[in-house]
Protein backbone atom coordinates (compact mmCIF):
# COMPACT_ATOMS: atom_id res chain seq x y z
CA UNK A 1 0.00 0.00 0.00
CA UNK A 2 1.50 3.41 -0.90
CA UNK A 3 1.77 6.30 1.78
CA UNK A 4 -1.64 8.02 -0.02
CA UNK A 5 -3.92 4.63 0.46
CA UNK A 6 -2.21 4.39 4.21
CA UNK A 7 -3.61 7.87 5.21
CA UNK A 8 -7.43 7.05 3.48
CA UNK A 9 -7.61 3.45 4.98
CA UNK A 10 -7.59 5.32 8.67
CA UNK A 11 -10.24 7.04 7.47
CA UNK A 12 -12.10 3.95 7.25
CA UNK A 13 -10.48 2.24 9.72
CA UNK A 14 -10.41 4.82 12.49
CA UNK A 15 -12.64 7.74 11.41
CA UNK A 16 -13.13 8.92 15.05
CA UNK A 17 -9.34 9.20 15.77
CA UNK A 18 -7.85 12.43 15.99
CA UNK A 19 -5.65 13.17 12.96
CA UNK A 20 -4.87 16.99 13.85
CA UNK A 21 -5.10 19.34 16.36
CA UNK A 22 -4.65 23.05 15.61
CA UNK A 23 -5.54 25.78 18.38
CA UNK A 24 -9.06 25.39 19.63
CA UNK A 25 -10.09 22.37 16.69
CA UNK A 26 -9.74 19.01 15.98
CA UNK A 27 -10.02 17.01 12.82
CA UNK A 28 -11.22 13.35 12.81
CA UNK A 29 -9.29 11.26 10.12
CA UNK A 30 -12.87 10.46 8.91
CA UNK A 31 -13.26 14.29 8.05
CA UNK A 32 -9.96 14.62 6.76
CA UNK A 33 -10.11 11.81 4.05
CA UNK A 34 -14.46 12.64 3.58
CA UNK A 35 -13.57 16.31 3.11
CA UNK A 36 -10.57 15.40 0.78
CA UNK A 37 -11.78 13.33 -1.32
CA UNK A 38 -14.73 15.87 -1.75
CA UNK A 39 -12.35 18.88 -2.69
CA UNK A 40 -10.63 16.59 -4.77
CA UNK A 41 -13.66 15.96 -7.03
CA UNK A 42 -14.50 20.07 -6.69
CA UNK A 43 -10.88 20.34 -8.27
CA UNK A 44 -11.54 17.53 -11.03
CA UNK A 45 -14.67 18.73 -12.32
CA UNK A 46 -13.64 22.51 -12.00
CA UNK A 47 -9.86 22.99 -12.95
CA UNK A 48 -8.33 21.39 -16.38
CA UNK A 49 -6.72 18.18 -16.35
CA UNK A 50 -3.11 19.37 -17.07
CA UNK A 51 -2.05 18.93 -13.31
CA UNK A 52 -1.21 22.64 -12.47
CA UNK A 53 -0.10 23.54 -8.94
CA UNK A 54 -2.99 25.16 -6.48
CA UNK A 55 -1.78 27.46 -3.82
CA UNK A 56 -2.58 26.61 -0.23
CA UNK A 57 -2.66 29.99 1.79
CA UNK A 58 -2.98 29.79 5.28
CA UNK A 59 -1.42 28.63 8.50
CA UNK A 60 -1.35 25.56 10.23
CA UNK A 61 -5.34 25.62 9.93
CA UNK A 62 -6.78 21.60 9.58
CA UNK A 63 -8.58 22.91 6.68
CA UNK A 64 -4.90 22.67 4.98
CA UNK A 65 -4.40 19.24 5.61
CA UNK A 66 -7.79 18.81 3.58
CA UNK A 67 -6.28 20.85 0.74
CA UNK A 68 -2.85 19.08 0.63
CA UNK A 69 -4.62 15.55 0.47
CA UNK A 70 -7.48 16.85 -1.73
CA UNK A 71 -4.71 17.93 -4.06
CA UNK A 72 -2.90 14.53 -4.29
CA UNK A 73 -5.93 12.77 -4.62
CA UNK A 74 -6.73 15.09 -7.43
CA UNK A 75 -3.12 14.76 -9.17
CA UNK A 76 -2.38 18.34 -8.81
CA UNK A 77 0.98 19.22 -7.00
CA UNK A 78 0.37 22.15 -3.81
CA UNK A 79 2.18 24.74 -2.71
CA UNK A 80 2.23 25.38 0.44
CA UNK A 81 2.17 29.30 1.37
CA UNK A 82 2.39 30.85 4.90
CA UNK A 83 -0.40 33.69 5.36
CA UNK A 84 2.36 35.97 7.17
CA UNK A 85 4.56 36.32 3.75
CA UNK A 86 3.74 39.80 2.55
CA UNK A 87 1.29 40.42 -0.43
CA UNK A 88 3.67 40.59 -2.81
CA UNK A 89 5.58 37.82 -1.99
CA UNK A 90 2.64 35.53 -2.03
CA UNK A 91 1.72 36.83 -5.53
CA UNK A 92 5.20 36.26 -6.81
CA UNK A 93 5.01 33.07 -6.01
CA UNK A 94 1.73 32.51 -6.94
CA UNK A 95 3.14 33.93 -10.65
CA UNK A 96 6.14 31.91 -10.51
CA UNK A 97 3.61 28.23 -9.94
CA UNK A 98 1.47 29.61 -12.35
CA UNK A 99 -1.05 27.99 -10.49
CA UNK A 100 -4.19 27.31 -11.31
CA UNK A 101 -6.46 28.29 -8.43
CA UNK A 102 -5.30 29.44 -4.64
CA UNK A 103 -7.18 28.16 -1.72
CA UNK A 104 -7.65 29.59 1.55
CA UNK A 105 -9.59 27.82 4.78
CA UNK A 106 -12.69 29.40 3.93
CA UNK A 107 -12.10 28.57 0.45
CA UNK A 108 -12.05 24.85 1.76
CA UNK A 109 -14.77 24.87 3.86
CA UNK A 110 -16.60 26.11 0.58
CA UNK A 111 -15.79 23.40 -1.41
CA UNK A 112 -15.44 20.88 0.90
CA UNK A 113 -17.76 21.24 4.12
CA UNK A 114 -17.57 19.56 7.28
CA UNK A 115 -19.35 16.24 7.14
CA UNK A 116 -19.12 16.04 3.23
CA UNK A 117 -17.71 12.96 2.03
CA UNK A 118 -17.48 11.37 -1.28
CA UNK A 119 -14.78 8.20 -1.33
CA UNK A 120 -13.76 6.62 -4.66
CA UNK A 121 -10.34 8.40 -4.58
CA UNK A 122 -8.90 9.51 -8.37
CA UNK A 123 -5.65 8.06 -10.11
CA UNK A 124 -1.99 9.48 -9.61
CA UNK A 125 1.59 8.04 -10.49
CA UNK A 126 5.20 7.93 -8.81
CA UNK A 127 6.44 10.61 -10.94
CA UNK A 128 3.86 13.13 -10.35
CA UNK A 129 4.81 16.36 -8.80
CA UNK A 130 3.42 16.34 -5.32
CA UNK A 131 4.22 19.16 -3.63
CA UNK A 132 6.68 22.43 -4.62
CA UNK A 133 7.63 24.14 -1.93
CA UNK A 134 9.16 27.36 -2.37
CA UNK A 135 12.76 28.40 -1.03
CA UNK A 136 14.91 31.35 -0.89
CA UNK A 137 16.90 32.12 -4.07
CA UNK A 138 20.49 33.66 -4.50
CA UNK A 139 19.21 35.27 -7.70
CA UNK A 140 17.22 37.23 -6.18
CA UNK A 141 13.58 35.38 -6.58
CA UNK A 142 12.23 32.53 -4.53
CA UNK A 143 12.35 29.38 -6.37
CA UNK A 144 10.17 26.36 -6.36
CA UNK A 145 11.34 22.76 -5.41
CA UNK A 146 9.26 20.16 -7.06
CA UNK A 147 8.74 16.89 -5.19
CA UNK A 148 6.97 13.50 -6.39
CA UNK A 149 5.16 11.34 -5.25
CA UNK A 150 8.12 9.21 -5.59
CA UNK A 151 10.35 11.23 -3.83
CA UNK A 152 8.02 11.43 -0.74
CA UNK A 153 7.09 7.66 -0.67
CA UNK A 154 10.96 6.92 -0.62
CA UNK A 155 11.29 8.88 2.34
CA UNK A 156 8.42 8.07 4.19
CA UNK A 157 9.56 4.37 4.09
CA UNK A 158 13.15 5.13 4.89
CA UNK A 159 11.39 6.52 8.51
CA UNK A 160 8.52 3.84 8.71
CA UNK A 161 11.68 1.56 8.30
CA UNK A 162 13.76 3.28 10.63
CA UNK A 163 11.66 4.53 13.66
CA UNK A 164 9.47 2.07 15.35
CA UNK A 165 6.45 3.93 15.33
CA UNK A 166 3.26 2.22 16.94
CA UNK A 167 0.57 2.62 14.55
CA UNK A 168 -2.20 4.64 16.16
CA UNK A 169 -0.37 5.17 18.77
CA UNK A 170 1.62 8.36 17.85
CA UNK A 171 1.15 12.22 18.80
CA UNK A 172 3.69 14.32 16.79
CA UNK A 173 4.63 17.86 17.48
CA UNK A 174 4.33 20.13 14.67
CA UNK A 175 6.65 23.46 14.61
CA UNK A 176 7.45 24.16 11.48
CA UNK A 177 4.75 25.69 8.94
CA UNK A 178 3.08 24.02 6.16
CA UNK A 179 5.60 25.94 3.74
CA UNK A 180 8.61 24.41 5.12
CA UNK A 181 9.93 20.72 4.58
CA UNK A 182 10.62 19.77 8.16
CA UNK A 183 6.52 19.95 8.59
CA UNK A 184 6.48 17.16 5.78
CA UNK A 185 8.14 14.97 7.78
CA UNK A 186 5.72 15.05 11.31
CA UNK A 187 3.05 15.44 8.93
CA UNK A 188 3.27 12.54 6.73
CA UNK A 189 4.54 10.21 9.32
CA UNK A 190 1.79 10.78 11.56
CA UNK A 191 -0.55 10.37 8.71
CA UNK A 192 0.51 7.26 7.01
CA UNK A 193 0.67 5.85 10.82
CA UNK A 194 -2.65 6.62 12.36
CA UNK A 195 -1.39 9.26 14.52
CA UNK A 196 -2.01 12.80 16.08
CA UNK A 197 -1.03 15.76 15.06
CA UNK A 198 -0.78 18.67 17.49
CA UNK A 199 0.37 22.05 15.79
CA UNK A 200 2.06 24.83 17.36
CA UNK A 201 0.80 28.06 15.99
CA UNK A 202 2.54 31.21 15.69
CA UNK A 203 0.49 32.16 18.82
CA UNK A 204 2.26 29.70 21.05
CA UNK A 205 5.42 30.38 19.70
CA UNK A 206 4.66 34.04 21.03
CA UNK A 207 3.50 33.23 24.19
CA UNK A 208 5.63 30.37 25.89
CA UNK A 209 3.39 29.90 28.75
CA UNK A 210 0.70 29.04 26.15
CA UNK A 211 3.73 26.52 24.45
CA UNK A 212 4.11 24.92 27.62
CA UNK A 213 0.29 24.78 28.74
CA UNK A 214 0.36 22.71 24.89
CA UNK A 215 2.86 20.64 26.02
CA UNK A 216 2.23 19.66 29.27
CA UNK A 217 -1.28 18.81 28.27
CA UNK A 218 -0.75 16.77 24.74
CA UNK A 219 0.69 13.77 25.21
CA UNK A 220 3.21 13.54 22.62
CA UNK A 221 5.14 10.86 21.47
CA UNK A 222 7.63 11.95 18.99
CA UNK A 223 9.09 15.92 18.69
CA UNK A 224 10.09 17.29 15.13
CA UNK A 225 11.12 20.61 15.06
CA UNK A 226 14.08 22.83 14.53
CA UNK A 227 16.98 22.65 16.89
CA UNK A 228 17.12 26.23 17.77
CA UNK A 229 12.72 25.36 18.72
CA UNK A 230 14.40 23.05 21.14
CA UNK A 231 17.16 24.95 22.29
CA UNK A 232 14.42 28.26 23.38
CA UNK A 233 12.36 25.20 25.43
CA UNK A 234 15.54 24.08 27.09
CA UNK A 235 15.60 27.75 29.10
CA UNK A 236 12.87 26.33 30.36
CA UNK A 237 14.32 24.14 33.68
CA UNK A 238 10.74 22.85 33.87
CA UNK A 239 11.16 21.55 30.32
CA UNK A 240 12.16 17.54 31.06
CA UNK A 241 10.41 14.14 31.02
CA UNK A 242 8.26 15.13 33.78
CA UNK A 243 6.27 17.83 31.33
CA UNK A 244 6.66 15.60 28.59
CA UNK A 245 6.36 11.61 30.01
CA UNK A 246 5.20 9.76 27.05
CA UNK A 247 7.73 11.45 24.59
CA UNK A 248 10.14 8.63 22.77
CA UNK A 249 11.82 10.27 20.33
CA UNK A 250 13.46 13.64 19.37
CA UNK A 251 13.79 14.42 15.65
CA UNK A 252 15.82 17.41 14.18
CA UNK A 253 16.38 18.10 10.97
CA UNK A 254 16.79 21.75 8.93
CA UNK A 255 20.45 22.75 10.78
CA UNK A 256 22.85 22.23 12.86
CA UNK A 257 21.93 20.35 16.25
CA UNK A 258 24.11 22.05 18.95
CA UNK A 259 26.54 19.54 20.61
CA UNK A 260 25.05 21.39 23.80
CA UNK A 261 21.01 20.67 23.02
CA UNK A 262 21.70 17.16 22.46
CA UNK A 263 23.28 16.62 25.83
CA UNK A 264 20.61 18.54 27.87
CA UNK A 265 17.65 16.93 25.77
CA UNK A 266 19.74 13.53 26.82
CA UNK A 267 20.04 14.11 30.41
CA UNK A 268 16.70 15.97 30.60
CA UNK A 269 14.74 13.32 28.67
CA UNK A 270 16.08 9.75 29.55
CA UNK A 271 13.73 7.53 27.66
CA UNK A 272 13.73 9.38 24.81
CA UNK A 273 15.69 9.16 21.66
CA UNK A 274 17.79 11.95 20.45
CA UNK A 275 17.82 11.95 16.72
CA UNK A 276 19.93 14.27 14.06
CA UNK A 277 18.80 14.02 10.26
CA UNK A 278 20.12 15.56 7.79
CA UNK A 279 19.17 17.06 3.75
CA UNK A 280 18.22 19.29 1.94
CA UNK A 281 14.51 20.41 0.34
CA UNK A 282 15.77 19.16 -2.75
CA UNK A 283 16.22 15.87 -1.25
CA UNK A 284 12.63 15.99 0.34
CA UNK A 285 13.48 16.38 4.35
CA UNK A 286 16.01 14.47 5.32
CA UNK A 287 18.61 11.58 3.61
CA UNK A 288 20.70 10.75 6.78
CA UNK A 289 20.11 10.06 9.92
CA UNK A 290 21.78 9.27 13.52
CA UNK A 291 20.82 8.29 17.29
CA UNK A 292 23.04 10.05 19.29
CA UNK A 293 23.95 8.68 22.60
CA UNK A 294 25.70 10.45 25.45
CA UNK A 295 29.85 8.90 23.91
CA UNK A 296 28.78 10.74 20.36
CA UNK A 297 28.41 13.57 22.11
CA UNK A 298 30.62 13.68 24.37
CA UNK A 299 33.71 12.55 21.38
CA UNK A 300 32.38 15.33 19.07
CA UNK A 301 32.98 19.03 19.25
CA UNK A 302 30.57 19.10 16.14
CA UNK A 303 27.69 16.12 16.14
CA UNK A 304 27.33 13.71 13.02
CA UNK A 305 24.20 14.15 10.75
CA UNK A 306 24.85 10.01 10.12
CA UNK A 307 24.23 7.52 7.48
CA UNK A 308 22.52 7.49 3.77
CA UNK A 309 19.21 6.25 4.38
CA UNK A 310 18.92 2.85 2.17
CA UNK A 311 18.77 2.98 -1.31
CA UNK A 312 20.61 6.58 -1.82
CA UNK A 313 23.96 7.67 -2.16
CA UNK A 314 25.56 10.06 -0.17
CA UNK A 315 29.14 11.23 -1.33
CA UNK A 316 31.71 13.84 -0.64
CA UNK A 317 33.46 14.61 -3.77
CA UNK A 318 36.25 16.85 -4.92
CA UNK A 319 35.55 19.95 -7.79
CA UNK A 320 35.59 16.86 -10.44
CA UNK A 321 32.86 14.89 -8.76
CA UNK A 322 35.18 12.38 -7.68
CA UNK A 323 34.68 10.94 -4.35
CA UNK A 324 37.57 11.76 -1.77
CA UNK A 325 39.05 9.18 0.75
CA UNK A 326 37.40 9.06 4.31
CA UNK A 327 38.75 12.02 6.36
CA UNK A 328 38.80 14.25 3.28
CA UNK A 329 36.72 17.46 2.78
CA UNK A 330 34.72 18.15 -0.01
CA UNK A 331 31.13 18.91 -0.97
CA UNK A 332 27.80 16.61 -0.17
CA UNK A 333 26.03 15.18 -2.79
CA UNK A 334 23.13 13.40 -2.83
CA UNK A 335 22.13 10.74 -5.54
CA UNK A 336 18.63 8.39 -5.48
CA UNK A 337 15.20 8.11 -5.68
CA UNK A 338 14.09 11.20 -3.02
CA UNK A 339 15.99 13.56 -4.90
CA UNK A 340 13.81 16.14 -6.89
CA UNK A 341 13.61 16.58 -10.47
CA UNK A 342 14.53 20.35 -10.23
CA UNK A 343 13.22 23.65 -10.15
CA UNK A 344 10.28 24.85 -11.53
CA UNK A 345 10.50 27.00 -14.56
CA UNK A 346 14.22 27.08 -14.13
CA UNK A 347 16.04 24.46 -16.11
CA UNK A 348 18.93 26.54 -15.51
CA UNK A 349 18.83 26.59 -12.14
CA UNK A 350 18.47 22.76 -11.86
CA UNK A 351 21.16 22.36 -14.73
CA UNK A 352 23.38 24.41 -12.39
CA UNK A 353 23.05 22.13 -9.17
CA UNK A 354 20.74 18.46 -10.42
CA UNK A 355 23.30 15.86 -12.24
CA UNK A 356 22.97 11.78 -12.34
CA UNK A 357 25.35 9.34 -10.27
CA UNK A 358 24.58 5.51 -9.82
CA UNK A 359 21.47 5.92 -12.33
CA UNK A 360 19.63 8.21 -10.22
CA UNK A 361 19.10 11.93 -10.09
CA UNK A 362 21.59 13.73 -8.06
CA UNK A 363 21.63 16.92 -6.09
CA UNK A 364 24.86 18.82 -5.40
CA UNK A 365 23.79 20.39 -1.77
CA UNK A 366 26.42 23.08 -1.73
CA UNK A 367 27.32 22.17 2.04
CA UNK A 368 31.07 20.98 2.60
CA UNK A 369 31.01 17.28 4.45
CA UNK A 370 33.63 14.96 5.39
CA UNK A 371 32.89 10.58 6.61
CA UNK A 372 34.56 9.83 9.65
CA UNK A 373 34.58 6.47 9.32
CA UNK A 374 30.71 5.48 8.34
CA UNK A 375 29.41 9.38 9.89
CA UNK A 376 29.05 12.21 7.76
CA UNK A 377 29.62 15.81 8.91
CA UNK A 378 28.07 18.41 7.55
CA UNK A 379 30.62 21.03 7.58
CA UNK A 380 29.22 24.41 6.87
CA UNK A 381 28.15 26.34 3.13
CA UNK A 382 29.96 26.58 0.17
CA UNK A 383 28.02 29.69 -0.57
CA UNK A 384 25.97 32.23 0.65
CA UNK A 385 23.16 30.20 1.68
CA UNK A 386 22.37 30.51 5.68
CA UNK A 387 20.49 29.19 7.85
CA UNK A 388 18.83 31.32 10.69
CA UNK A 389 16.51 29.66 13.25
CA UNK A 390 16.27 27.01 11.13
CA UNK A 391 15.04 29.49 8.08
CA UNK A 392 17.21 29.05 4.86
CA UNK A 393 17.88 32.70 3.93
CA UNK A 394 20.52 33.03 0.28
CA UNK A 395 21.98 36.61 1.69
CA UNK A 396 22.08 37.52 -1.85
CA UNK A 397 18.20 37.34 -2.45
CA UNK A 398 18.26 40.05 0.32
CA UNK A 399 21.29 41.97 -1.17
CA UNK A 400 19.10 42.05 -4.56
CA UNK A 401 16.20 43.51 -3.25
CA UNK A 402 18.21 46.29 -1.22
CA UNK A 403 20.16 47.14 -4.56
CA UNK A 404 16.90 47.79 -5.85
CA UNK A 405 15.41 50.42 -3.01
CA UNK A 406 15.97 53.81 -4.65
CA UNK A 407 19.29 55.61 -3.22
CA UNK A 408 21.47 52.17 -2.37
CA UNK A 409 23.90 51.74 -5.02
CA UNK A 410 25.31 48.32 -3.21
CA UNK A 411 24.69 45.89 -0.90
CA UNK A 412 26.09 42.99 1.91
CA UNK A 413 24.34 41.22 3.97
CA UNK A 414 25.96 39.30 6.46
CA UNK A 415 25.37 36.46 9.34
CA UNK A 416 26.55 37.69 12.57
CA UNK A 417 27.26 34.51 14.60
CA UNK A 418 27.30 34.57 18.50
CA UNK A 419 28.76 31.88 20.43
CA UNK A 420 28.97 29.68 17.70
CA UNK A 421 25.22 30.29 16.90
CA UNK A 422 23.42 32.28 14.20
CA UNK A 423 22.63 35.46 15.53
CA UNK A 424 20.97 37.62 13.73
CA UNK A 425 21.10 39.71 9.80
CA UNK A 426 22.93 42.95 9.51
CA UNK A 427 22.97 44.89 5.98
CA UNK A 428 25.59 47.08 5.02
CA UNK A 429 24.60 49.59 2.57
CA UNK A 430 26.83 52.06 0.28
CA UNK A 431 24.31 54.92 -0.91
CA UNK A 432 23.77 56.83 -4.14
CA UNK A 433 24.54 60.12 -2.22
CA UNK A 434 27.86 59.74 -0.15
CA UNK A 435 26.61 62.99 2.01
CA UNK A 436 22.70 62.27 1.96
CA UNK A 437 20.44 61.72 5.39
CA UNK A 438 22.36 57.97 6.36
CA UNK A 439 19.79 57.06 9.09
CA UNK A 440 16.48 57.79 6.36
CA UNK A 441 18.48 55.83 3.89
CA UNK A 442 18.68 52.44 6.16
CA UNK A 443 15.07 53.06 7.57
CA UNK A 444 13.67 53.42 4.20
CA UNK A 445 15.47 50.40 2.80
CA UNK A 446 14.13 48.00 6.09
CA UNK A 447 10.48 49.22 5.11
CA UNK A 448 11.61 47.90 1.49
CA UNK A 449 12.63 44.95 2.50
CA UNK A 450 9.61 44.21 5.26
CA UNK A 451 7.11 44.97 2.23
CA UNK A 452 8.42 42.25 0.05
CA UNK A 453 10.33 39.45 2.24
CA UNK A 454 9.58 36.81 5.04
CA UNK A 455 10.04 38.93 8.49
CA UNK A 456 13.11 35.97 8.80
CA UNK A 457 14.87 37.55 6.02
CA UNK A 458 14.61 40.89 7.09
CA UNK A 459 17.68 42.32 8.57
CA UNK A 460 17.53 43.33 12.48
CA UNK A 461 20.27 46.26 11.70
CA UNK A 462 20.97 47.70 8.63
CA UNK A 463 23.78 50.69 8.14
CA UNK A 464 24.97 52.63 5.46
CA UNK A 465 28.64 52.01 5.74
CA UNK A 466 31.67 54.39 3.42
CA UNK A 467 32.67 51.20 1.58
CA UNK A 468 33.15 47.63 1.93
CA UNK A 469 36.17 46.10 3.33
CA UNK A 470 37.53 43.94 0.14
CA UNK A 471 39.82 41.05 -0.10
CA UNK A 472 43.07 40.59 -2.24
CA UNK A 473 41.68 39.71 -5.41
CA UNK A 474 38.88 42.15 -5.41
CA UNK A 475 36.00 40.63 -3.48
CA UNK A 476 34.12 42.14 -0.78
CA UNK A 477 35.52 40.24 2.45
CA UNK A 478 32.39 38.78 3.70
CA UNK A 479 34.53 37.32 7.06
CA UNK A 480 35.95 40.68 7.82
CA UNK A 481 32.08 42.58 7.04
CA UNK A 482 30.67 39.57 9.83
CA UNK A 483 33.30 40.08 12.64
CA UNK A 484 32.96 43.88 12.04
CA UNK A 485 29.10 44.27 12.46
CA UNK A 486 29.00 41.35 15.02
CA UNK A 487 31.42 43.93 16.91
CA UNK A 488 28.78 46.21 17.25
P1 LIG B 1 16.36 23.08 3.91
O1 LIG B 1 16.24 22.90 2.44
O2 LIG B 1 15.63 24.26 4.43
O3 LIG B 1 16.03 21.82 4.65
O4 LIG B 1 17.90 23.39 4.20
C1 LIG B 1 18.87 22.46 3.85
C2 LIG B 1 20.21 22.88 4.40
O5 LIG B 1 20.15 22.98 5.82
C3 LIG B 1 21.28 21.86 4.14
O6 LIG B 1 21.82 21.97 2.84
C4 LIG B 1 22.29 22.18 5.23
O7 LIG B 1 23.06 23.29 4.89
C5 LIG B 1 21.37 22.55 6.39
N1 LIG B 1 21.10 21.40 7.28
C6 LIG B 1 20.04 20.59 7.22
N2 LIG B 1 20.10 19.65 8.19
C7 LIG B 1 21.23 19.87 8.88
C8 LIG B 1 21.87 19.24 10.00
N3 LIG B 1 21.33 18.19 10.63
N4 LIG B 1 23.06 19.74 10.41
C9 LIG B 1 23.63 20.79 9.79
N5 LIG B 1 23.07 21.45 8.74
C10 LIG B 1 21.88 20.99 8.28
Amino acid sequence: MDFLDRILSWGMRAPDRVAHVSATRRMSYGELVGRAATLARELATTLPNDRAPVALVGHREPQLLVGMLGCALANHPYVPIDDALPAPRVARIQEIARVATTLTPDDIDRLAPVGSALPAPLARAGDDRFYIMFTSGSTGEPKGVQVTRGNLAAFIDWMLGEQAFTPGGEVFLNQANFSFDLSVMDTYLSLVTGGTLVSATRDHVADLRALFTLLRETPFTTWVSTPTFAGMCLAEPAFSASMLPRLRRFLFCGEVLPREVARALLARFPSAAVWNTYGPTEATVATTSVRLDHAMVEANDALPVGRAMQGTWVEVVDADGRVVPEGGRGEIVIAGPNVSPGYLGRDDLTRARFTRRHGHRAYRTGDWGRYRGDQLFCEGRMDQQVKLRGYRIELGEIEAHLRDVSGVRDAAVVLVVRDGTPHSLVALLLAEDARGDREALAREAKAALAAQLPAYMVPRRLRVVDRFPMTANGKVDRAALAAEAGAR
